[in-house]
């Protein structure tokens, strides 16, 4: 039994060491990979329950490099917040984000809002706000042609700071969405505090709506809490109808996920 329990430990250790290893090799090459090109963004739609008309995508980051190969955002972006590199990825995205919703607003099917994620540091960062003015500026994007999504965790670090850019940011006609909602601590009231226009239900809810009477309950108080706060709420990661018309029921006004589209290159969205 001694020697099963140090058998265990050492597997444990070595899967350990190799995800410590896997930050470090992830952390190295994530500082260059803006000089060398290695980001690109893949564009989700967002669309109207009812109509499954478009309303707006999602921007999503995706690295690939040549030493490592493809590594998703759920693996890197934590990596880079503790490096603080996400300050200088964020003003990437955002700057590639404008000059996709510039590049839309020129075609003559017209132009397509981008919903950009934004990370805590990126967001009270004392730079943010003049950047965000400076890419719509220089790209001549409008701003309803853009928007940001922050997580709970944001809000709850440095409130004081985060209500003043979400003012700010409303101020300049960009919209602000709460993602993630439901995985993190807040409270009715507090969000209160928060000039939030849209809600975004987190796809843990969404999954199993269908067959969880407890999912259920708490998308339906979820979109009750979101629309006495004049909220508009988004349902994530939308995989099947039966979701999506029980969502559509409930008074979810957007829906995203699978069902609708996969993530894709600009050139794939379709109105
Ligand atoms: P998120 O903001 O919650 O984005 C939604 C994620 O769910 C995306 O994963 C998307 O591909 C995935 N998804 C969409 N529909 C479905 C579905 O129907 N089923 C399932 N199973 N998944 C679905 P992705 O692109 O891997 O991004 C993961 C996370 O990485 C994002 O979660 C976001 O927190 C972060 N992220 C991505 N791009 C950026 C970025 O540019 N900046 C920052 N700060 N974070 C980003
Ligand atoms: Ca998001
Ligand atoms: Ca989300
Ligand atoms: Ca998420």
């Amino acid at each position: 039994a001694k020697d099963g329990g140090r058998g265990r430990l050492k597997v444990f250790e070595e899967a350990f060491n190799t995800l410590a290893r896997d930050a470090l090799l992830i952390d190295e090459a994530l500082q260059h990979a803006i000089a060398r090109n290695e980001f690109h963004l893949v564009y989700q739609p967002i669309v109207e329950a009812r109509s499954r008309k478009l309303s707006k995508v999602e921007a999503l980051i995706r690295w690939s490099t040549p030493s490592l190969g493809f590594v998703g955002p759920d693996r890197f972006i934590p990596i880079a917040e503790e490096s603080g590199l996400i300050v200088e990825i964020g003003c990437w995205v955002l700057q590639e984000a404008t000059r996709q919703a510039r590049s839309w607003a020129d075609e003559a099917a017209g132009p397509i809002c981008v919903s950009v994620n934004v990370s805590a540091a990126q967001l009270v960062d004392p730079d943010f706000l003049l950047l965000l003015r400076e890419f719509l500026a220089r790209s001549g994007a409008a701003p309803d042609e853009l928007e940001i999504e922050l997580t709970e965790r944001v809000l709850i670090d440095e409130a004081d700071t985060v209500i003043r850019v979400i003012d700010a940011v409303n101020a300049m006609g960009i919209g602000v969405s709460l993602d993630d909602f439901g995985t993190g601590y807040s409270s009715l009231s507090y969000l209160t505090r928060f000039h939030l226009q849209t809600l975004k239900i987190d796809r843990a809810f969404v999954n199993g709506i269908e067959h969880s009477e407890r999912n259920l309950a708490l998308v339906r108080a979820i979109i009750a809490m979101g629309h006495s706060l004049g909220m508009k709420i988004v349902a994530e990661g939308v995989e099947t109808e039966e979701q999506a018309r029980m969502l559509t029921e409930l008074g979810c006004e957007y829906l995203q996920g699978y069902l609708i589209s996969r993530p894709v290159p600009a050139a794939e969205i379709r109105r």
